[in-house]
């Protein structure tokens, strides 16, 4: 974790589970982010809580509202965020805002897929999209020459049921919409580091392991504390040969 120096960070989803841990972690690193926003789409209600606690000790955490569902709200989100940062770039944006649902083939409707897709794949493009300007600034005003994420990235928080080449070993979970938006965030994460790679954007996809959360239930492998130190370490290693790579919490390449 000592070598992820990026001096301005954003994650989506970040009022509960992996996200708040993130932002946790970020902030208890003894060179955390001069800037860290933590975006929420209702950062005054009651899951923003945890979040506006931390505001309070910490100066440099920024709570953004951003739905992940919402053009509109993408939009102002990235207006925020470029008022606070006066003219600098942003260096990591990590998109871990998702949804899950575990329906079967037999019973999946069309807003189950829907609703996977718009929150899991269109989420991360349209963020992407409307941030695309302050990560080519970070990169450009970046006195580095190789990709990374204390230069710029775009980090796609994906998962193991997203993974094609696995489907016959984790079909126990038969989640049809969250495995074919994670099939698709993946597919627009090689995209992404195809295009933005000559702007010194690096694009990676993230397995975050299976864990302890409202979507990852109390049966997971993991705590929230293990897989969250596991990704920062990862990150902080991430160079140009990680673009448009799946990887996990440790480090291991994912099977497509
Ligand atoms: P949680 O369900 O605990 O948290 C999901 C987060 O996403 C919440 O902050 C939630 O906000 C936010 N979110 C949901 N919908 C939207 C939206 N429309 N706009 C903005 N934010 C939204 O999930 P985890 O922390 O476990 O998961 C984080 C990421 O890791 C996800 O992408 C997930 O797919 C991935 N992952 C998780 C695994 C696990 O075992 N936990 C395994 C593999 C991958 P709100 O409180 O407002 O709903």
């Amino acid at each position: 974790m000592a070598g992820l120096g990026a001096r301005s960070v954003l994650v989506t989803g970040a009022n509960r589970g992996i996200g708040l841990e993130l932002v946790r972690q970020l902030l208890s690193k003894p060179d955390s982010p001069q800037w860290l926003f933590a975006c929420s789409r209702e950062p005054d209600g009651e899951r923003g809580q945890e979040l506006r606690n931390l505001v309070s000790k910490h100066p440099n955490l920024v709570i953004v509202k951003l739905d992940a569902t919402s053009p509109t709200s993408i939009k102002d989100a990235a207006v925020c965020v470029e008022n606070h940062l006066k003219g600098s770039g942003l260096n990591l944006l990590i998109n871990n805002a998702g949804v899950f649902k575990d329906v079967a083939l037999d019973a999946v409707d069309v807003e189950d897929m829907i609703s996977g897709y718009k929150i899991n794949v269109i989420g991360p493009l349209l963020v992407s999209q409307a941030f695309l300007p302050l990560l080519r600034r970070a990169a450009q005003g970046s006195s580095q020459k190789g990709l990374s994420c204390n230069r710029a990235a775009i980090i796609n928080i994906s998962s193991t049921l997203g993974s094609i080449e696995l489907v016959p070993p984790s079909y126990m979970n038969p989640a049809v919409p969250y495995r074919c938006s994670k099939a698709a965030l993946n597919m627009l994460t090689q995209c992404q580091s195809v295009e933005f790679k000559d702007f010194g954007i690096l694009c990676t996809i993230v397995h975050p392991g299976w864990v302890k959360t409202e979507m990852g239930g109390q049966e997971a492998d993991l705590t929230v504390d293990e897989s969250v130190r596991g990704i920062l370490d990862v990150l902080s290693k991430l160079s140009d040969e990680h673009n448009g790579a799946f990887i996990s919490w440790k480090g291991n390449k994912m099977p497509w």
